[in-house]
């Protein structure tokens, strides 16, 4: 897999600033995504290092799970992948992951570490060789991928003469932000990255990806001043909406507008939070004259299970 793929960026002149997009979503793979984007870092090793099985875990609606069965579909490696009891309503990112032939295993949340821990020890038993990846692609390698993603944007800047002030993205696990502002710091660029939280709440949210960008500076032995950490980590969790998964009617007509307008699916999990969550922050804070990116994190899949409530 070639990993120098660069994702277009789209100027979409609306409103009273300059916003991109940046479409993480046509990654060439099972419908892309920045769990697309990590997942070639986690096959890349799993091919230089010649595993033979993986093991992976995430919800019925995971982006991330449908990616790793597919990429491991197509390596003929076998595919486990453990979903909590407890949001595993079909979907059709679960309907891909039967169809590429993984091993689903559902069990209550709480047994999900056990029933990992003993998988691995079972694939060992039987002369196996598995990769373990933590839900969402979580860890440095995926921290890597959004560190090369903030170098892909650097380059479009040079290249197109223009420098965005800010830049937005959808935050969950915290390791797109995380790589995006490891990128920031090595470059010492000023401008501000904002992650939308879906879910998670802070202070707690906030520190995973701080712990996250302090792990990978950790990792390459890379002096980093902790105040610059705190200054660029920023993480909003005031645009969550009813929770994760839960769409409000706001959402709805969000997505709706977007699609009809821009000709661009988001879903009400990732991708319309985050960009409703912009909007808002735009107008709260009177933003105007600025050149804004909006990384598009994928989640395609996502927005055909909403087409049925919109
Ligand atoms: C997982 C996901 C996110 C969140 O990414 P993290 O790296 O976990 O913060 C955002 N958008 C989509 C579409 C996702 O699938």
């Amino acid at each position: 897999m070639n990993n120098l793929i660069e994702t277009p960026i789209c100027n979409l002149k609306f409103g009273r600033n300059n916003i991109y997009i940046k479409r993480d979503d046509f990654l060439p793979i099972s419908f892309g995504g920045n769990k697309a984007r990590k997942a070639i870092k986690f096959f890349d090793e799993i091919d230089k290092k010649k595993y033979d099985a993986v093991i992976t875990y995430g919800s019925s609606s995971s982006n991330h799970c449908r990616i790793i069965a597919n990429m491991a579909a197509m390596r003929k490696l076998p595919i486990y992948i453990i979903g909590p009891k407890e949001s595993s309503k079909p979907t059709f990112n679960s309907k891909m992951m039967n169809l590429l032939g993984a091993e689903i295993i559902i069990v209550p949340v709480e047994n999900v570490h056990d029933t990992i821990e003993n998988k691995l020890q079972e694939l060992k038993n039987n002369g196996l060789n598995p990769y373990f990846i933590q839900g969402g692609g979580h860890g440095n390698l995926g921290t890597q991928a959004y560190i090369e993603c903030y170098e892909e944007i650097r380059r479009y800047e040079k290249e197109h003469k223009v420098y965005f002030d800010y830049i937005f993205h959808a935050s969950g696990t915290g390791t797109t932000q995380a790589g995006l502002v490891c990128g920031q710091l090595l470059n010492k660029d000023k401008r501000k990255i904002i992650g939308i939280s879906i879910a998670r709440q802070n202070p707690r949210g906030r520190e995973i990806v701080i712990d996250s960008i302090k792990e990978y500076f950790n990792e390459k032995k890379i002096h980093i001043d902790e105040e610059e950490v705190q200054d660029k980590t920023i993480f909003l969790d005031n645009y969550i909406q009813g929770g994760y998964g839960k769409e409000t009617d706001e959402i709805k007509i969000l997505i709706k507008e977007v699609f009809i307008s821009q000709g661009i699916p988001l879903d009400s999990t990732y991708t319309a939070k985050a960009y409703l969550g912009m909007k808002k922050y735009i107008e709260e804070n009177n933003i105007c004259g600025k050149n804004i990116l909006f990384i598009h994190t994928g989640g395609t899949p996502l927005f055909f299970d909403d087409l049925k409530e919109l």
